[in-house]
């Protein structure tokens, strides 16, 4: 039986991990592999404590610091494919954890760091150029667009800040909405549509194929209303249409909210079901991003130090 099981390997996973076994709870993380998200980013330059990193050494660094714990086990490559509360002669709710190479560990509690993945467009050329011009985070990738024309896939809060965000950097800045109207929020639309640099919002507008040869050139997009296809020139597309959280696993045991995200007590990186924390992108947590997902599994295995101590057969 593991004190803690933690499930993930990106920045949140990694650090609970570290912090766990700190601790020195007999933990065992489960990581099908390390680094997250940003491994394919090629320049973070928000990682406290290293002025730029790209995301494949800051994934080396995640995992060497967690190969550095002498006394916790990894499993690493491997999936988590499902999660249960088992019936024991315990007095406290005890969970196993199955993964796709058949094995299953019980434990007293659990730390979930499955974060999420990034909504796709699902075009042709979405894959191709995928950091060739095509990008899915303006708080990291904007500065890299500094002088060029570019756009913003969704008029949600995420593209009104995408677009915000590439404002400062960008030359040309248009937005692609699906609907007749922006979803965001009134005044963050108003501030944009002031900007000078801001070109417009093509409004009842689809982008149907991403266009380019080594780097995107540019979208056919198609006006839902008229069905009239066009094209533009771009150097860059930024797709703001979601994010989802890797919690469909957890969605019989903890609470989730009308996104799919795990609803965690952000004091202590609570879920709603005893023993069990969450950090980072599949959580609740407002901000997505490395430092904050770090930070929050650091409340979570503490918490979950916290909770195992608590516990009595
Ligand atoms: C392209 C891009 C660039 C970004 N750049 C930056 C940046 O510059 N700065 C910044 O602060 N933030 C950046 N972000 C946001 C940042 O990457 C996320 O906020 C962060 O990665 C969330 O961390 P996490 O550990 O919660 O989840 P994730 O990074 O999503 O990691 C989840 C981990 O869990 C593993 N996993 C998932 N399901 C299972 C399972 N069932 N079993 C076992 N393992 C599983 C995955 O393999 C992965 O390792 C970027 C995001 C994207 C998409």
């Amino acid at each position: 039986m593991y004190d803690t099981i933690i499930i993930g390997g990106g920045p949140a996973a990694s650090s609970a991990a570290i912090y766990a076994a700190r601790k020195q709870l007999k933990a065992l993380i489960i990581a099908q592999e390390f680094g997250g998200q940003s491994v394919v980013s090629n320049d973070i330059d928000n990682w406290i404590g290293d002025i730029r990193i790209s995301g494949f050494e800051l994934a080396q660094k995640f995992e060497k610091h967690v190969k550095a714990q002498s006394d916790l086990e990894i499993k690493e490559g491997t999936r988590v494919t499902e999660i249960t509360q088992v019936e024991t002669e315990h007095h406290f709710p005890v969970y196993q954890v199955t993964t796709d190479a058949g094995d299953s560990f019980q434990t007293k509690s659990l730390i979930l760091g499955m974060g999420a993945h990034r909504r796709k467009l699902g075009v042709p050329g979405e894959h191709e150029f995928n950091a060739k011009g095509v990008a899915y985070c303006a708080t990291c990738d904007a500065p890299f667009f500094g002088g060029m024309k570019v756009a913003v896939v969704g008029g949600g809060n995420a593209g009104l800040e995408s677009a915000w965000d590439l404002l400062a950097y960008a030359d040309e800045v248009y937005l692609f909405n699906r609907s007749g109207e922006l979803k965001g929020d009134p005044g963050a639309a108003k501030r944009i549509q002031a900007h000078e640099k801001f070109k417009g919002v093509l409004y009842n507008t689809v982008v149907t194929e991403i266009l380019g040869d080594k780097m995107m050139t540019g979208v056919t997009y198609k006006n839902t209303e008229t069905g009239e296809e066009s094209q533009m020139e771009l150097q860059g597309l930024f797709i703001e249409i979601g994010s989802l959280p890797n919690s469909d696993m957890v969605k019989d045991l903890v609470d989730l909210n009308d996104r799919g995200e795990v609803v965690i007590d952000h004091k202590h990186s609570k879920t709603s079901a005893p023993g069990i924390f969450a950090a980072g992108d599949i959580t609740d947590e407002a901000y997505k991003q490395n430092n904050i997902s770090a930070g929050d599994a650091v409340k979570a295995a503490l918490s979950a130090y916290e909770y195992v101590s608590t516990l009595h057969d």
